[in-house]
């Protein structure tokens, strides 16, 4: 279960030994509650009016200190847009090439066999598809 309200954010993020800050409670929340794998830009744009001292250093700083402290990821489909997401469970990530929205889709690799991989240990794994979505397909 993500924690979307501050109250429960606040408990999350001591229990991760972050400290609970406003700014770090509403970049989370914003993680939490918009599930369009926002970017740094992103973010600050959609926070900066409502918290005037936020600059875009901080919420970079946040995000890289949250993904260290494994209270979100970090996704990387395009080698020069870093995308960040609040749901920790294996899945994967389809982006749009049209609209470029990053779609979620269940991927769990472990009830899978990687016939290749025998007795290899794997320790994480990511699946990125690039294409067109339902949406952009219909139009
Ligand atoms: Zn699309
Ligand atoms: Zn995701």
């Amino acid at each position: 279960m993500i924690p979307t309200t501050a109250e429960a954010i606040k408990f999350f993020l001591s229990s991760k030994g972050v400290k609970p800050s406003l700014q770090r409670i509403k970049i989370y929340e914003y993680l939490a509650t918009n599930k369009s794998h926002p970017t740094v830009d992103e973010i600050y744009v959609a926070l900066a009016a409502e918290l005037i001292t936020l600059s875009k250093t901080t919420v970079y700083n946040t995000l890289s200190l949250f993904t260290e402290k494994n209270i979100i990821s970090s996704i990387l489909i395009e080698e020069n847009e870093t995308r960040y997401d609040a749901n920790l469970t294996h899945h994967g990530h389809f982006k749009c090439v049209k609209c470029q929205k990053v779609y979620d889709f269940n991927f769990d690799l472990s009830k899978r066999q990687i016939d290749s991989l025998n007795d290899f240990i794997i320790a994480e794994y990511h699946a990125y598809i690039k294409g067109v979505c339902k949406k952009c397909n219909k139009t």
